[in-house]
């Protein structure tokens, strides 16, 4: 989703944990990390089932966005960008199935 822009490119620790990873994972995902950036997020994904899920959510909703655009408001956008961010929430283990 290419919004306007202004800020600078994200950066990448050596060993993203997985709130960093949250973080830049719109902008991995829209292909706008430096090549490096972008296979330090694709190794932590790799062994992070966790984070995993969550990129595959956010690719999901990203196209479901891209899919209705003209027919949604900002209210709805907005609402699915919340979605977005009640996922993105580090520190927090996967609850255990009921
Ligand atoms: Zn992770």
């Amino acid at each position: 989703m290419k919004l306007f822009r202004r800020e600078p490119p994200l950066q990448v620790s050596e060993e993203p944990d997985c709130h960093e990873v949250a973080e830049v994972l719109q902008s991995y995902l829209d292909g706008e990390l430096a090549a490096h950036d972008a296979g330090r997020v694709a190794e932590h994904l790799e062994h992070c089932h966790r984070c995993d899920i969550e990129a595959t959510t956010v690719q999901q909703v990203i196209a479901a966005i891209q899919r209705q655009r003209p027919a949604l408001d900002d209210a709805t956008v907005g609402r699915l960008t919340g979605v977005i961010d009640r996922l993105v929430q580090p520190g927090e283990p996967p609850r255990p199935a009921p």
